[in-house]
Formats: C-alpha cells, structure tokens, sequence
C-alpha cells in the first residue's frame, strides 16, 4: 500500500478529514489528491480591467484547490441543524452540533480569534418577522471574512503539510476496488490506500456521479435551488446584519406555496461570478476587513424545486436556466427591481442613473425572459414581503442578479459513518449530496476521520 488512507479534495471535508485523522492516529499515511492549485497560487484572472468577466479557466481557481470552494468565500460558518446540510439525519443533531464546534475551534486557534459569533438565541427580530409570515431560523454564525478565513487556511495548510503528502493540480481519474483496499488513478500514475475518503464538493459533481455509477453506488437526486442574487443599500438591511450578520429567512408564497429563502447574506460585501462546471452563475462575498468592504449587502434569494418521478435530473433542469442567462447576457444578467416590475429591461443607462452602484460587471438585461414564471413570481412577492420588515427592499433601484443556483449534488447512499455500500470508502461533504456548507462539509470530515481512527 502506497498510504493508509487516501483523501481525494482538498475543500473543508477533505482538510478537516487530514486534521483529524493526524491528530487521532499521526502514524497514518495519509495523502490527499487535489485537482487545482495549492493555496497561494489560486487566482481567478478576472482583474475588472483587462479580463472582466469569467473566462472559463480549466481548472477553476475559485472552486478548486487548497480550501475548496470555501477558500475566497466569505467564511461563514454557521452552526446548525436548520439549514447548510442534513448531516444531523446521519450522525444525529447533538454529535452534529458538537463537530461544527469542534471544527470552530480549531479555526479560532489557527488564525480566526477574535472574530465575531453572531447569534438568533433571543432576537427581537424573529418576532417582527413572524409577524409579515416570515420566517427566521435558528443559528450561531461564526464570521470570519473573506481574509482571515485565507488566513485560517494558510495556517491549517503549514500545519498540515509537514504531516500529509499533498498532491496539487492532480484530479483523480477514478477510483477502483482491489480486494479490500482501493486504487486511485491519476494522469501519471495510480496509488493505493486501505481507506479512501472522496470528498469533491460540487466541483467534482459530475465525477462523483461517474464513479458511483462505475461502482454502483446508489444515489438519489431530486432538488435544485433557483433565484436570483439582491443587492442594495447596506443601509436597508442593517438592523438585521448589524444582530445577526446573516438571517436565513423563510416565506411560503401565497401564490403557489412555495418556500422562498434568504441566502448567504453579505453585508457591505461584493457581488461575485461563480463557474460552474462553466456555467456562469452568480454569488457573492464580503470582508472583515472595513477597508475593502463596500456600501452594498447582497443576498440571494432562492427557490427550491423538488422534483419527482419521471424526472431525475434536477440539476440538468437548473443548468438549463443559468444557460439561458448566459446565453443571453453572455453571463450573468442585472436588473433593477422597477424594471422587472414595468416589464422592461433594464439598460447600461438605467443601470448607471440608479442609486445602487452594481459591484458586479453584468449585463444589463430582463431576467423574466430567464426565469420561470413560478420562481420569478415566488421571488418578487418574497421581495415585497421582506420590504415590511427591511423598507427599501422593494425600491425600484434595488439590483437583481440572475441567475443564481444551488446544485445540490446527487445524494450518495452512506451509512451513519458516512461509509458507502463499500468497507473503507467513504463519501463526506457537498460531494456527498449531505451538505452544503462549510460547517457541515468540515464536520463531515472530523466524523469520518474519528470512524476510521477507531477502526485502525
Ligand atoms: C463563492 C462561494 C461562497 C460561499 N460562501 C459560503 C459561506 O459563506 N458559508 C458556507 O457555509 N458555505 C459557503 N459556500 C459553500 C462552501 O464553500 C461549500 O459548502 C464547501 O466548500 C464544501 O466543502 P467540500 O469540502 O465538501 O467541497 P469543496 O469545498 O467544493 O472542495 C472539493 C475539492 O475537491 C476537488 N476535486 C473535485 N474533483 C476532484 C477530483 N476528481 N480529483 C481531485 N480533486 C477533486 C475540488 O477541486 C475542490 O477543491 C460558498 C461557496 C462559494 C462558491
């Protein structure tokens, strides 16, 4: 055997599963296998200047590499059942709970002390929420920002490379069963190990896919998430970041009874391109830092789509979406709120008389020619209703980013040590279809670690 126990993905599972497989057992040879670049070459080249949009790199250096798709993310790690996985349906709510602590103190004491925990435990706002039928769930959100989680990570990074072979710009090709340990191929050559974790993040969605298939794995996937990304006024949503930095807010759209949810909320932060499997959609960040913040928040506000039988692909029909923005608007689309409702779109002139000053280069246009007509109406009518408790929201300056999607990927079948139908090969994090959030991905991976320390 080349190593103990192979790591396949470098994001928050795969480096949480090193951290504490070292800690648990440092005699474990233990290698992880990472498809982008090591942390301080990772660099998206869209500069706002020469290179402004998204040119689709081979490997994407915001999804991929040391840190995953959390490493220029806005770093928050939100400790919690109610939302970013389901994690608790495997292990249980208490345990859950337990390692996304655990994991927040391991990033307290590698760089993240100091940083604020925000918290919904007796707000007011809840109150005032449930009144206009909304609905605000329960978390403790640890912001790190954009800095110091790179910070975090760097140090987990010159921690962790003196103890693990780190193998970069190496995307594994698949994975084989041999006997009872497994061989994982690369370009150049294949190693193997005893135990494998696979942890590829949605990155690695459509791999994930190809190799359960290859080892018949059985998976399951019926959701995808749909909307658009908000960007106002910092100013609108204040009262609500300046408490709990993020609120995760629900509303069932009286319309049709679908849920409509905040998402990733970043005050004073900055609008962002995402590349997925390049499909240009959009997300968004913010700093710690007061200096490289802006006068916007941003949040996304999606819907989700549960599908069922006959139809299967779920994220297929998402894709399918965020093409038709890109095919229109060559990327990602903006519209100004008075527009959509006026029916028309909105134009670089529009854009530029606005009061709201975009910080993403998109292209002006008419998100009703992208959008179904259920997910389109569900958002406007969210909007109006988040207006009562954050007046403003319903300007027409207010910016509309489309489109943004959740892909969730395809739920593998794991057991509650997040073992696959195979002994020693375990599925964690967003590439397990489990989670879908740095807190959730980095326990996962603590979990499996902590399973497989005892086996040894
Ligand atoms: C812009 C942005 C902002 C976000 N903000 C937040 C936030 O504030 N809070 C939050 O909770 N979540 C946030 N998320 C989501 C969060 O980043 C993910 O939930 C988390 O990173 C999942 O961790 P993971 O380890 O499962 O997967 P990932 O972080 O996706 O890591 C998987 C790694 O596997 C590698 N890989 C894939 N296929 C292969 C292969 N075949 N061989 C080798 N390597 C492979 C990839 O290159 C990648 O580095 C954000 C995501 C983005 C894109």
């Amino acid at each position: 055997m080349n190593y103990d126990v192979i790591i396949i993905g470098a994001g928050p599972g795969g480096i949480f599963s090193a951290y504490e497989l070292k800690k648990q057992r440092p005699e474990l040879r233990v290698a992880v296998f990472e498809a982008g670049h090591e942390l301080s070459r990772r660099k998206c080249p869209i500069d706002g200047k020469k290179i402004k949009s998204c040119i689709s790199c081979k490997c994407c250096s915001i999804m991929s590499g040391f840190g995953g798709a959390g490493a220029f993310s806005d770093g928050k790690y939100n400790i919690t059942n109610d939302f970013g996985g389901t994690l608790h349906a495997y292990i249980g709510k208490e345990q859950a709970l337990e390692l996304m602590e655990y994991v927040d103190e391991i990033n307290m004491s590698h760089g993240g002390a100091g940083t604020k925990l925000y918290s919904t435990a007796g707000t007011k706002l809840k109150k005032e929420c449930i009144t206009h039928d909304l609905h605000l769930l329960d978390a403790s959100v640890r912001h790190l920002g954009t800095d110091i989680n790179y910070v975090v990570l760097e140090n987990l990074y010159t921690e962790l490379k003196e103890k693990v072979d780190f193998f970069f710009d190496t995307p594994v090709d698949t994975v084989k069963r041999v006997g009872n340990a497994y061989e994982v191929v690369c370009a150049a050559r294949a190693y193997t190990c005893k135990k494998c974790i696979v942890s590829v993040g949605r990155s690695g969605s459509k791999w994930m896919e190809r190799v359960c298939s290859e080892l018949r794995i059985p998976t399951s996937s019926t959701r995808v998430d749909i909307g658009v990304r908000v960007e106002l006024p910092a100013e609108v949503f204040s009262h609500l970041t300046d408490e709990l930095y993020e609120s995760k807010i629900v509303y069932r759209t009286p319309k049709y009874g679908d849920k409509v949810r905040t998402f990733c909320m970043n005050p004073k932060g900055a609008v962002v391109n995402e590349n997925t499997n390049g499909i240009i959609t959009v997300n968004g960040h913010s700093y710690e830092d007061p200096a490289r913040q802006t006068g916007n928040t941003n949040f996304a506000l999606l819907v989700a789509k549960h599908f069922s039988e006959p139809f299967r692909d779920s994220n297929g029909y998402g894709e399918s979406i965020a093409r038709l923005s890109n095919m229109l608007g060559g990327g990602v689309i903006v519209q100004r709120f008075g527009d959509l409702i006026r029916g028309q779109r909105s134009t670089a002139k529009r854009i530029e008389e606005s009061f709201v000053t975009p910080t993403l280069n998109a292209t002006p246009g008419d998100l009703s020619l992208v959008l179904p007509k259920r997910i389109l109406d569900g958002i406007i009518e969210m909007i109006y209703a988040l207006d009562k408790i954050a007046p403003g929201t319903a300007n027409d300056d207010t910016l509309l980013y489309g489109v943004e999607v959740k892909f969730y990927n395809m739920e593998v079948q794991v057991n509650g040590d997040l073992e696959s139908c195979y002994d020693g090969l375990y599925v964690i994090g967003d590439g397990s279809g489990i989670t879908h959030s740095l807190s959730h991905a980095s326990a996962s991976g603590v979990h499996v670690a902590r399973k497989i320390a005892e086996k040894y």
